[in-house]
């Protein structure tokens, strides 16, 4: 996987039009970026209000540069009609990349893949931004795996600036080649990694993560550590950033790494983390985590 830029480049499709699976916070972060970045595209979903959910968080982000005079009205007026919103694959045909965002479920995902391959056009690259399930598994409901491969944003989109570019067995250097320059399009920074459980951010973040439950068991009060990790020079600390991530998608992220690898990740169900689980303490979504957010 050792290639220069320039060598990726020399492999990548174009990419004039893009299509987005489920407009949820991801797939509604991922439009917004790809329309604000020059990539006209279409929003998928199942209803009207998942896809007034997306276009409303677009809108939202666009406002906000519209208020610090970094864009003005027209240039929001033109971003918001890059995003065709749709309930149908009617108009797939012409498109180039699709990333599917939908609910973190295999069966609903490979149902998802199956049906947007027989709408676009041959040529198209498809990328999945599943954060826990395997590439090659997701790949066996394509008839082409070669055009198949992982493009894992994490969230906030348009803050975040990595991308985990996912190879699969299957593959293609054209395929990889052009979720990259599609990446780069969006103004993040990909990097080209290989499929396992955690991919590469959850490899390093999750024995972190252990490193601090077993700190926490240890008597240490979770605020310490994360004022000495924001002392350190992190953003923020383990329990705060638990909150951000959500403690639900961390307890399930955790198992993943745990079957994967169970000699390194052995399951602790006595965790903090387990613990805020099973008292409801999801973080910032339901506003109790480590933190209370009122
Ligand atoms: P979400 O629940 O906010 O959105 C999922 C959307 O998919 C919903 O709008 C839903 O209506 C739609 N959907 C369901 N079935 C569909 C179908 N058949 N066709 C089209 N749309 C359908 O979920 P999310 O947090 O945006 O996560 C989406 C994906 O991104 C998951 O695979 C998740 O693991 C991954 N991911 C999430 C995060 C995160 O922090 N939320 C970070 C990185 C990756």
């Amino acid at each position: 996987l050792k290639k220069t830029a320039k060598q990726w480049d020399d492999k990548a499709r174009e990419i004039r039009k893009a299509a987005v699976l489920g407009a949820g916070i991801m797939g509604g972060g991922i439009a917004y970026q790809s329309a604000s970045k020059g990539t006209p595209v279409y929003m998928k979903d199942i209803n009207d209000e998942g896809l007034k959910a997306g276009l409303d968080e677009a809108a939202k982000l666009l406002r906000k540069q519209v208020d610090r005079k970094k864009i003005d009205i027209e240039k929001m007026a033109n971003v918001l009609n890059d995003i065709r919103p749709v309930l149908s694959y009617g108009d797939f045909a012409n498109v180039d990349i699709a990333v599917e965002a939908v609910v973190e479920n295999p069966k609903v995902k490979h149902a998802v893949l199956k049906e947007v391959e027989a709408a676009l056009p041959d040529h198209a690259v498809i990328a999945s931004n599943t954060s826990t399930i395997s590439i090659n598994s997701l790949a066996k409901a394509v008839k082409d795996p070669s055009r198949f491969c992982g493009m894992h944003f994490f969230n906030p989109v348009h803050r975040m600036p990595l991308v985990e570019v996912i190879r699969g067995e299957k593959s293609s250097d054209e395929a990889i080649a052009t979720v990259v320059s599609y990446a780069r399009k969006l103004g993040k920074s990909p990097i080209v990694v290989n499929d396992c459980p955690g991919f590469y951010v959850n490899r390093v973040l999750f024995p972190y993560f252990a490193g601090f439950a077993m700190l926490v068991r240890d008597g240490v009060d979770f605020q310490k550590v994360d004022k000495v990790m924001e002392k350190f020079g992190w953003p923020m600390g383990p329990a705060y950033l638990l909150d951000v991530v959500g403690i639900d998608t961390g307890v399930h992220a955790q198992s993943v790494m745990a079957e994967g690898f169970p000699d390194r990740m052995q399951q602790d169900f006595h965790s903090a983390m387990h613990l805020m689980y099973e008292k409801e303490r999801y973080g910032q979504k339901n506003s109790k985590g480590f933190y209370r957010y009122e």
